[in-house]
């Protein structure tokens, strides 16, 4: 590499000294994922480039400010809990902020038909919500459900016979059917089942009530979990705390930077091209390309261009995207509740979140804020709809519900994220084992992360997909990335030691 042909930006003599640093390490992607890679690399005395296309680092989980005035109001994208079956990954975390994160008692509620459930379930506020007639209808559905999926082995071949097999098809429709169409703007039944595994394993009628009944039940599935652990100023504190620690031990951050062409040659990747905001672009030769930028852009960015049916399979695989409200009152409290959920379909936003009863940090103590989620396909009508129009639509259903009142709004912000969540349709998986496979089989590359890998990640699926790869990285062996952060491994093996298990060379 000739030094004259880079264009290498004035203030970066870090990165001055990675260019010609015979094996640098490059991450795409500064969300968990890639952020978890360059801090195991760092613990370990390895120095990375991280490429990241934003202005901050945290991908999903980054924390946004808010500045009005002398008050200061932070939000996540939608409040992120931390919940992990995996200590090692408490640990890790841990390690990171010490004491800045704290246990939170979760108080979670669903809005269904005009009144409130507390989530996870009371059978006796359900039972005289629903009323004993409805119940028992629904009681009967399970039966039905549980038999014909049961007793007489029909297949389940869609989340639908997921849901009737484990609730029945009354239950289902009550809050899990009419929300999952609402997350994902299709049918149940051309959901693919691996979505349940992935969210609600082990959650069915008995499972539910079992843990309604019998509290500090330590076994409850993910779903049902009664607290959780949540930074101080936001999760996006533990993705900035990373990004501090591993930029003064000598690895650099590039933010608002992008990769623009990746190649490869005999099965290794030789260059990366990337554009930086700090003078142009740039090409830096990997010793190893760890990936989480979402799986059709990394596919899209190779040259010589991957084969064609490569492609093919790879624009196969579509994203669901958000659109977010975000409003601050004039008041010190809106609820109780961490979040509610609203799986009526006749309200156009899917949860509504207090940041300031995940952390007293999130806002100023005499104001508050509400979070509010929509789940939109790119360019449909929410997606385009006017700010105004948006806040307009959604203080209309928040006041006739009786949450909060237009009198005490300060201010609101509205933004938009596309490649938000995998669409597991019926075809994705075959389609994705195809690119997977592929990527894979590229030596010096890592595929992390949920738009790495296409997969309905969790921050602790993530950095742990993050940890195996720098440990790939490190042990010069390839862990087997498809399976790490997938619970059904990690619900058993409980450390990254069991990890080991799945290694392949
Ligand atoms: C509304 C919502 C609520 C959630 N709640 C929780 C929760 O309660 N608990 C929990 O654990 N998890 C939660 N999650 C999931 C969590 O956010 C994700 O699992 C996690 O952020 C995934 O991390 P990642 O690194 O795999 O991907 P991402 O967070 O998507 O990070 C990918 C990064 O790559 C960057 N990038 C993309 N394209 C390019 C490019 N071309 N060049 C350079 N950089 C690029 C992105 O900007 C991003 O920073 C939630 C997610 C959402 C959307």
């Amino acid at each position: 590499m000739d030094e004259a042909d880079l264009k290498i930006p004035e203030r970066s003599p870090t990165l001055r000294a990675y260019l010609f640093m015979d094996t640098p390490i490059v991450i795409l992607g500064a969300g968990p994922a890639g952020m978890a890679a360059a801090m195991t690399l760092s613990d370990a005395g390895k120095n990375a480039i991280v490429i990241e296309k934003d202005t901050q680092v945290g991908g999903l989980a980054k924390t946004l400010l808010f500045q009005e005035g002398d008050d200061l109001f932070r939000t996540d994208i939608g409040p992120h809990r931390f919940f992990s079956k995996n200590p090692f990954l408490y640990q890790f975390v841990e390690n990171i902020l010490h004491e800045q994160w704290v246990e939170v008692p979760r108080q979670t509620r669903q809005y269904i038909d005009g009144k409130f459930y507390a989530y996870p379930i009371i059978p006796l506020q359900a039972l005289k919500n629903i009323g004993p007639l409805r119940a028992c209808g629904m009681g009967f559905s399970y039966l039905k459900g549980a038999a014909e999926f049961g007793l007489f082995k029909k297949p389940i071949r869609t989340f639908e016979d997921y849901i009737i097999r484990h609730f029945g098809k009354k239950l289902g429709s009550f809050n899990m059917l009419n929300y999952t169409e609402k997350i994902w703007g299709i049918p149940c039944a051309a959901i693919h089942p691996d979505w349940a595994k992935q969210r609600i394993k082990g959650l069915n009628v008995r499972s539910a009530l079992k843990n309604a009944f019998k509290k500090n039940n330590k076994k409850q599935p993910k779903s049902l979990v009664d607290s959780f652990f949540y930074p101080q100023y936001g999760t996006g504190l533990i993705y900035e705390t990373i990004q501090k620690k591993i930029e003064t031990r000598g690895s650099t951050v590039y933010t608002k930077s992008t990769p623009a062409q990746i190649r490869h040659k005999n099965g290794t990747i030789t260059e990366v091209i990337i554009e930086t905001d700090r003078g142009g672009s740039m090409t830096v030769s990997p010793a190893h390309l760890v990936n989480s930028i979402p799986i059709q852009q990394f596919i899209s960015l190779l040259h010589p261009a991957a084969p064609e049916e490569i492609q093919h399979a790879a624009n196969q695989l579509k994203w669901r995207s958000q659109v977010y409200l975000f409003i601050t009152f004039n008041k010190p409290s809106i609820m109780r509740d961490n979040w509610i959920y609203f799986p009526d379909t006749h309200i156009p936003f899917g949860r509504i979140s207090e940041m300031k009863n995940f952390s007293a940090d999130m806002s100023p103590q005499d104001k508050t804020s509400l979070f509010i989620e929509f789940f939109v396909t790119k360019g449909n009508t929410l997606w385009n709809m006017e700010n105004n129009a948006l806040f307009s639509l959604t203080m209309d259903h928040l006041e006739k519900i009786g949450i909060c009142s237009r009198t005490d709004v300060r201010a609101y912000y509205t933004f938009k994220k596309s490649h938000v969540y995998p669409v597991y349709d019926l075809t994705y998986k075959t389609h994705l084992e195809t690119v997977t496979s592929y990527l894979d089989s590229l030596t010096n590359l890592y595929t992390i992360g949920r738009p790495g890998r296409f997969k309905y990640t969790n921050q602790d699926h993530s950095l742990e997909m993050g940890i195996a790869a720098a440990k790939s990285i490190l042990e010069n062996k390839k862990y087997d990335l498809e399976h790490a952060g997938s619970e059904d491994d990690y619900f058993e093996s409980g450390t990254l030691a069991g990890m080991q298990a799945h290694t392949h060379q």
